[in-house]
Parts: C-alpha cells; sequence; structure tokens
C-alpha cells in the first residue's frame, strides 16, 4: 500500500509548481477564481507517495494505493466549479481516496462530509486530513447509500465513474442543489465516464445537464468489495 507523504514541506518551488499548474488550469477553462484560490491553499504533493511528489503539479492522476488514484487536478477544479455553491454550503463527496478533493472542499468554505468504500483508504486519510487541519466528516461506507443522518446536502459530488444514477443520493439533495457524477457512458469512449450534473428543482423535479467525457475508477457495488 502506498503511504501518503512523509515530508509536509510546502516549499517556494512547490509553490511556484502550483501557480504554474492554476495557469494551467485557467488555460484550460477554470474559470472560478474561488476554486483556483483553494487549489493554490492545498499543496497537492501532500496527499501523494513521497515516490510521486515530483509530478504533482502535472495535470496528471496518480496511484494512491488499494488500486485507487488521485483525480487530475483539472477533474478536482471541474467538478469543484460545477458544485456552483458559496461558502458555508453543506456538501457529500463519494470517494474520500487520497483526500485531495476533499481538502479543497473543505478549502473552499463547505462542511464536507465523505464516504469511502475501501477500508484502508478510509483507515489511513481520515487521520492524515485531521493531522493537516483539514475538518471533514469522514465516513467508512456505501456511497450509493449516501448519508442520511446527515441529508439534505447542498451538493454531491462522486468521485469515481458510477454505472447509473444512486436513487438514495437524489433523495438526498436539496432542492436548488446540484449532484455532480460521472456517469459511464459508451459514447464517451472505452472506459470513460460523461460528466453530469443533476440539479433538483423541487421534490419531483429534477434536470441534467453534461459536461464532457473524464475517465474514474470504477464506482464499487455491494458485490465488488468490502461492506459497506
Ligand atoms: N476524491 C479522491 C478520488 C479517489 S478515486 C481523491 O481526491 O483522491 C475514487 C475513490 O472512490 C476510491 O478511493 C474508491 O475506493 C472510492 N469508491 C469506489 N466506490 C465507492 C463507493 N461505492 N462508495 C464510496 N467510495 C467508493
Amino acid at each position: 500500500m502506498a503511504t501518503t507523504a512523509a515530508n509536509l514541506d510546502d516549499t517556494y518551488r512547490h509553490k511556484g509548481l502550483r501557480k504554474a499548474l492554476l495557469d494551467k488550469l485557467r488555460g484550460m477553462g477554470i474559470a472560478d477564481e474561488r476554486v483556483l484560490d483553494a487549489m493554490d491553499r492545498v499543496p497537492r504533493h501532500h496527499f501523494m507517495d513521497d515516490a510521486f511528489v515530483h509530478f504533482a503539479y502535472d495535470n496528471k492522476a496518480f496511484r494512491i494505493g488499494a488500486g485507487q488514484t488521485i483525480s487530475h487536478p483539472y477533474t478536482v477544479a471541474r467538478q469543484t466549479e460545477l458544485l456552483r455553491l458559496p461558502a458555508g454550503a453543506k456538501v457529500l463527496e463519494i470517494g474520500t481516496g487520497s483526500g485531495y478533493q476533499c481538502a479543497v472542499l473543505v478549502a473552499m468554505g463547505y462542511k464536507v462530509h465523505s464516504i469511502e468504500r475501501q477500508k484502508d483508504l478510509y483507515d489511513r486519510t481520515t487521520p492524515f486530513l485531521k493531522k493537516l487541519g483539514y475538518r471533514a466528516s469522514c465516513y467508512y461506507g456505501d456511497g450509493y447509500k449516501g448519508k442520511t443522518a446527515f441529508a439534505p446536502f447542498d451538493g454531491i459530488l462522486v468521485t469515481c465513474g458510477a454505472p447509473f444514477i444512486p436513487e438514495a443520493l437524489l433523495g438526498q439533495l436539496a432542492v436548488g442543489g446540484r449532484l455532480i457524477i460521472p456517469l459511464d457512458d459508451p459514447e464517451a469512449g472505452e472506459g470513460k465516464q460523461t460528466m453530469t450534473e443533476v440539479r433538483r428543482m423541487d421534490e419531483t423535479t429534477f434536470t441534467r445537464q453534461t459536461h464532457g467525457a473524464f475517465a474514474f475508477v470504477p464506482m464499487l457495488t455491494a458485490r465488488s468489495g468490502a461492506a459497506g
């Protein structure tokens, strides 16, 4: 299993590389400066195995152990931007993974709840986020079920490729809130997903919009891994 960064320095070199990455993200169309500012304040290299630290500010996904990856910076930026929420909003993340996306959501000023399906990742990332000072409520559980006890959420962000929209997540969305979910889609390409935004207009009406092709690790179902 990969270890999370042991060295928690944030040097001028790291800061410089981060600025360059943010400029690249701007060039790729990320327009919400709040998102770029949040990403500027979260050292991505802290969430990666020391072996990959030198590549932390490339726009790439990397392995984080347990067969999972830390999402591309562009993906993190785009999903965060699509939530379109003010500071103070309550957000549910599905797939804590390395904790990087979670930390960016905390840096946005959101009240963050995050669910991870793999016990070893949950066990590693929960204390790590705390150690770095990111206050989020982390749970070991099944993202398909969401988190009824803390619903409704102003935003729900799914960070693994889902075969369909989980009904429970729609039910836990506040009116006006958005679910941002990458959905398996053969038209997006082999093993890719279409980024989908579902907005709850009222109790029973939901609208859907799509935002291009992305690549995620699969959202595990009850039969494909540990218990929820
Ligand atoms: N947000 C993470 C991305 C990690 S990759 C980051 O910034 O690093 C996606 C994560 O979703 C993996 O950790 C995987 O274990 C988790 N996952 C997959 N299926 C899940 C499910 N049904 N419920 C919750 N988490 C799930």
